[in-house]
């Protein structure tokens, strides 16, 4: 027998409440009894963003929702500025330049975060951009970046602020009304505790005046469509509805931990993680480190991808190597979504193991002691 333990960021677990809803029969969705459930959501959705603007649903992965951000606030006309922390960063500029269009792209050293006199040097010495583009947790370098610094740096210019909260929504604190976040994109599979297949994006006033304006190409992922649809709790096209049921009960679960309790549990399991891995000796990637996912330097000499191999293959549990330029050189714990403390616990305990298998000088129990001292209590 071989249990599997799936630790990486995303898709995370998904609670076997959710799973249960998710098996029920099919129901249409032209009827009372989805626009009930759906409003329902759209509620619990708006609770989770901290946002009082509609939260829209769109069947496709996160990317579908980035892509529809792009489409619907720019135009054919339009400056933009990516702030680049990772590889998620660079995807804004790849989507904007399959609309044609160029974008000014401010690159960190990946594990940096975006640096704040960058950006507004950037903005003050160009004018009339209409959009900066940024990333909450960049879930490939474990970085969480400065959103209500960055906010204030693009307003000030007479930008917009568009972000990918796609794994930091229902795991890093995160205020869309409160801190001025113009369009919030996130997905199903990281805090919201449901399988892969939605994307979610909610725009503020300021970014739908800009949407009724744009001149790019979009039909599914034109935007007014799902907005208009929204107060009779409807999607313009046939919504997977399995997954809308599973979000129901996901976000019933978080709306009863109380949202502000949800990013407290994850910032503890982070700061948790953290202290294990240092006390065996090893190195954060990121000099800013997010809630939802720890990255961890490979120690010297070790090949980073037999870390991830062997802990999927012989234990059993899931975890993620680096992305790209990255690959081989860290290996990434998430602490998202449907985790506690044993999550922690079973991570820690299993990258202690193989790192021994590989040789590296630790000893056993040291994270994991450690690890233990903390979630002691909670
Ligand atoms: C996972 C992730 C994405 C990509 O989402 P998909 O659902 O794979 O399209 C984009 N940005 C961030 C920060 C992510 O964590």
């Amino acid at each position: 027998m071989k249990k599997k333990y799936l630790l990486t960021p995303g898709p995370s677990p998904v609670p076997a409440e959710v799973l249960a809803k998710e098996g029920m029969p099919i129901m249409h969705h032209r009827t009372s009894e989805f626009s009930e459930m759906f409003k329902r959501v759209e509620e619990n959705l708006k609770e989770v963003y901290a946002t009082k603007n509609d939260v829209l649903i769109i069947a496709s992965s996160g990317t579908g929702a980035m892509e529809a951000a792009v489409f619907n606030t720019l135009s054919s006309n339009s400056k933009s500025v990516v702030c680049e922390t990772g590889v998620f960063g660079a995807r804004w500029s790849q989507i904007i330049k399959s609309a044609g269009l160029e974008s000014l792209v401010l690159a960190e050293e990946y594990g940096d975060p975006v640096n704040l006199a960058t950006l507004k040097k950037t903005l003050s010495e160009n004018n009339g951009v209409t959009a900066v583009f940024g990333t909450l947790t960049e879930t490939s370098t474990g970085v969480v970046n400065d959103i209500q610094a960055m906010v204030e740096i693009a307003h000030e210019y007479g930008a917009i602020l568009v972000m990918d909260a796609i794994s930091g929504i229902g795991g890093q604190e995160f205020l869309m009304d409160e801190w001025g976040v113009d369009v919030v994109v996130a997905g199903s599979q990281k805090g919201l505790m449901i399988p892969p297949g939605l994307a979610f994006i909610s725009l503020n006033e300021r970014a739908w005046e800009l949407a009724a304006q744009s001149d790019l190409p979009k039909f599914y992922f034109d935007l007014k469509k799902y907005r208009s649809k929204v107060a009779a709790g409807q999607t313009p096209f046939t919504p997977p509805v399995s997954l809308i049921a599973g979000l129901d009960e996901s976000l019933k679960m978080i709306t009863q931990e109380g949202i502000q309790n949800v990013w407290q549990r994850h910032q503890k399991m982070a700061v948790a993680t953290r202290a294990a891995v240092q006390a065996l000796g090893l190195e954060l990637f990121s000099s800013q480190p997010c809630d939802v996912v720890t990255a961890i330097k490979v120690p010297l000499g070790i090949d980073g991808g037999k870390i991830v191999k062997i802990l999927r293959e012989k234990y059993g549990v899931s975890i993620a190597g680096g992305q790209l330029s990255m690959k081989g050189k860290i290996f990434r714990i998430a602490h998202m979504g449907y985790m506690e403390r044993f999550d922690l616990i079973i991570g820690i305990t299993a990258i202690e193991m193989v790192l021994k298998e590989l040789g590296v000088d630790i000893e056993l129990g040291k994270g994991v002691s450690v690890a233990e001292k903390h979630v002691l209590g909670w």
